[in-house]
């Protein structure tokens, strides 16, 4: 089992944890959330233009093709990624 070094603590935690047992900091991985929600609303924004130009099935099959596609090749580009996220507690 392959492990990580927390760059807040610098305690080794194993990959697939969430948390960081030594400072608490969230662990997050593959694709981030705000890049899932751009993909979902280009997927929108291009599934309504061509239901637009053609008819609503257009629109479904190139809403649904957009969103895959963008979604494997951003699983691709981020499937080695790893963030800390420290949670500073005031
Ligand atoms: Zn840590």
């Amino acid at each position: 089992m392959k492990e990580l070094k927390c760059p807040h603590c610098h305690e080794t935690v194993s990959i697939g944890a969430t948390v960081c047992k030594g400072c608490q900091a969230e662990i997050e991985y593959g694709t981030p959330i705000f890049i899932v929600l751009i993909i979902f609303l280009i997927s929108v924004f291009l599934g309504v233009a061509a239901s637009d130009l053609g008819n609503s099935y257009l629109g479904w099959g190139v809403g649904v093709v957009v969103l895959v596609s963008l979604f494997v090749g951003s699983e691709k580009i981020f499937s080695n990624r790893v963030k800390f996220k420290r949670i500073y507690k005031t």
